[in-house]
């Protein structure tokens, strides 16, 4: 009896141990550090945030750097900075380093203020001065802008045509403000544009959006391209004779897929692999765009932040590929696309969680 009240003892001595051992391994940090940060750290994480029609993107760098570009609206409770803050706490920053405003429409400049009351913001880019003739109706917002800029929280930067923007993780080069565009191409452009011929290019006779600060960006082996709302006849400029851009792999769709933009001269161009179009309901989503991004030379997928009405059946995508499918309603879903530098990328769709993995060519 003594004997096996002993081995008994020894045994629990011996499991306890074990148990101990164990615990111990599992509550060590991996060789590699906290696994959440590292898997964060890995690569760009880029956020298509829902703003009901208007554009609001945040980059955010390996490193932690972050380029939010447009502030969605303003009003709603603050809604459009309330989903930007909850994308930059789901991406691990709790300060925008840069914000860029493409130009002064309420639907891309209006959330600045409520969005600089929310979160810090380092410095904020734009093309210049609401001048020489404002449009009507962006001089409230323009002002609410300067008002930011006054109270000392941010600081302001106003680049032109060539200049790049001081994120070195993402290469920005601008390549148009305030109706100028580059004079010269790119590295990996400059060849001659056989999509001009044919392409519409009437000129916009809007003021705002043909100013519009367009910037292509890139990490690693992926290039990205991002030109607000800027228009076709700016697209001509940018696109022929000769193609200045080059292609890229990610495209958001300019003006949220407006007719005024998007020319196949500039698209079929450049040649994205992926599209995200920012679309409302019913903003933007405009059957011919859809159709020139859709008919795109190796183009694999288009994504659409929301249903949009007009398209109707014969121009939407899959609803795997659509962040908000509700014609109403405010479900506020998004796209997360990952990317790691060696070009391969991943889309989610934060409502159903379908993702698509895009391998390194
Ligand atoms: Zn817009």
């Amino acid at each position: 009896m003594i004997r096996k009240n002993r081995n008994s003892k020894l045994w629990r001595i011996a499991l306890c141990s074990a148990a101990a051992a164990l615990a111990w391994i599992y509550a060590m940090p991996p060789a590699t550090g906290n696994t959440e940060s590292a898997a964060k750290g890995a690569g760009l994480q880029v956020y298509f945030v829902d703003v009901e029609g208007g554009q609001s993107t945040l980059f955010v760098t390996p490193k932690g750097q972050s380029l939010l570009v447009d502030t969605g609206w303003a009003g709603f409770d603050g809604r459009d900075a309330g989903r930007i803050v909850a994308a930059a706490k789901d991406a691990g920053i709790s300060k925008l380093d840069y914000v860029l405003l493409t130009h002064y429409h309420g639907d891309h400049s209006g959330g600045l203020p409520q969005l600089a009351e929310r979160i810090p913001i380092g410095t904020v880019i734009d093309h210049g001065e609401n001048a020489p003739a404002p449009e009507e109706g962006t001089e409230p917002i323009y002002q609410a802008y300067m008002a930011v800029v006054a109270s000392g929280k941010v600081k302001r930067l106003s680049p032109k045509p060539g200049d790049k923007l001081p994120i070195p993780e993402l290469d920005p080069t601008v390549v148009s403000a305030a109706g100028q565009v580059i004079d010269h191409a790119l590295p990996g452009g400059g060849q001659p544009n056989p999509a001009c011929e044919g392409a519409n290019l009437a000129p916009d006779d809007q003021v705002e959006n043909p100013r519009s600060l367009g910037i292509r960006m890139v990490f690693g082996k992926l290039r990205i391209l991002d030109l607000g709302d800027l228009t076709v006849d700016k697209e001509a400029l940018l696109m022929c004779p000769a193609n200045k851009l080059g292609h890229v792999e990610i495209l958001v769709v300019s003006h949220h897929g407006t007719y005024t933009s998007s020319s196949s001269a500039l698209v079929h161009a450049i040649a994205p692999r992926v599209a995200v179009m920012d679309n409302g309901g019913k903003k933007g989503g405009t059957p011919n765009v859809w159709q020139t991004v859709k008919s795109s030379p190796g183009l694999e997928d288009l994504w659409q932040l929301h249903y949009s009405v007009e398209g109707g059946k014969e121009h939407n995508v899959p609803d795997s590929f659509i962040a908000n499918v509700d014609e109403i309603g405010d479900a506020a879903s998004y796209f997360k696309l990952t990317a790691d530098s060696d070009g391969s990328f991943t889309v989610v769709n934060s409502r159903n969680k379908y993702q698509k993995v895009y391998r390194a060519r």
